[in-house]
């Protein structure tokens, strides 16, 4: 499992833009044991979809250092292209909290989101994302930045990727495997 070493000295490898975006590699996450238990329920809401045949994303909404909302991709039960794991859970936070905006809240992902999701964090005013895994599509990642990127009409979203890239990457391989072998 690609868990980061708590404790360990990790230096910001941060890249920041002149735009503000703050994309970091190996950010300085802060501690990392307590971010542990957001990722494992996030990894358990991506095998719960994985189960299921969807393609195996979970994520959970944190605020105050409580999980209020988790959700899995669900496209292929609802037949919707909207039923990804991050906008379900942004539906359910906003339910919970009677708030459209989530402020003060963190996403924890098993993948990197993709365009539509990271529009919606931003939209949904989410202060950071932790990512287990980056899209290996350098395009898409650079579209991601541009979509988190400050504006005038909204606030900075924070994206940390990479921060378990060993599970990110078995939990997908997983499912494909199993996929291509039905
Ligand atoms: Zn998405």
């Amino acid at each position: 499992m690609g868990v980061i070493e708590s404790g360990q000295d990790r230096k910001i490898a941060a890249l920041k833009s002149s735009s503000h975006v703050h994309f970091f590699i190996f950010g300085d996450v802060g501690n990392m044991d307590e971010r542990k238990k957001f990722f494992d329920k996030a990894f358990e809401e991506a095998t719960k979809a994985k189960k299921k045949g969807e393609i195996p994303v979970g994520a959970v909404i944190v605020k105050d250092g409580k999980i209020i909302a988790k959700a899995h991709n669900l496209k292929e039960k609802n037949k919707c292209s909207l039923y990804h794991a991050e906008l379900i859970a942004i539906m359910k936070a906003s339910k919970k909290l009677g708030n459209w905006r989530l402020i003060d809240c963190d996403m924890y992902v098993t993948l990197e989101p993709c365009e539509m999701c990271a529009a919606a964090i931003k939209q949904a005013r989410i202060g950071n994302i932790f990512s287990a895994l980056s899209n290996d599509d350098k395009k898409i990642h650079n579209n991601i930045l541009n979509i988190l990127k400050v504006d005038k009409s909204n606030s900075q979203v924070n994206l940390y990727n990479d921060l378990y890239i060993e599970q990110g990457r078995e939990i997908l391989k997983d499912f494909f495997i199993s996929t291509r072998n039905k």
